[in-house]
């Protein structure tokens, strides 16, 4: 993978650009973006795949629509969190992929990184989304968690350690 310094904002600008013409017009997109995000080391083209498998199951759990929201953050894990997550404490910068779709059960949920895991009819899903978007992340030693409620859409957050500022 080619890692550089880049600042996610970007990537989720490509993707939002690249979703409004391909998103159908009930999925509305809502982006966040913090205009003081702190720069990471990461692969930019392994990331918008990452922000475009997340949009695309997004799409496919809203067949009459909701929201999307893309969102970005500077977070500061505590050592209880960093642990939880398998991060070292400290200035992490967070992406947010959340939706308002039919979400899934906890017995689905512990299930949706592994390969070829899926709940979409045969031609629909490969049920590899996910078990990418876990690669890409792991390869940049991030964390990327679910947490979602049926009937109440699902919420993904990727977690990439923070670059010092440039001075
Ligand atoms: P696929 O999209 O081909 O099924 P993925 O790896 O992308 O494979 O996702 C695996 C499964 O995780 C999906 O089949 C679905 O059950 C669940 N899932 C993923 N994203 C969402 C979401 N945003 N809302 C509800 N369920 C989801
Ligand atoms: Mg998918």
């Amino acid at each position: 993978s080619r890692q550089m310094r880049i600042n996610l904002n970007k990537e989720v600008r490509d993707v939002v650009a690249l979703l409004q013409h391909t998103l159908p017009r009930v999925v509305q997109i809502e982006v966040r973006l913090e205009p003081e995000l702190a720069d990471v080391q990461a692969d930019p083209v392994q990331m918008e795949q990452v922000l475009v498998n997340l949009a695309n199951n997004a799409r496919d759990a809203m067949p009459k629509g909701g929201t999307l929201l893309l969102q970005t953050e500077n977070v500061v894990l505590n050592a209880e969190d960093a642990r939880y997550l398998g991060l070292a404490p400290g200035r992490h910068v967070r992406l947010t992929v959340a939706d308002t779709g039919n979400g899934m059960d906890e017995e689905t949920r512990q299930h949706i990184f592994e390969p070829f895991f899926t709940t979409k009819d045969i031609g629909k899903g490969t049920g590899l989304g996910l078990s990418m978007v876990y690669g890409i992340v792991q390869d940049h030693k991030g964390a990327v968690t679910c947490s979602s409620k049926p009937g109440e859409g699902a919420t993904f957050m990727i977690l990439l350690a923070a670059l010092a500022a440039d001075t």
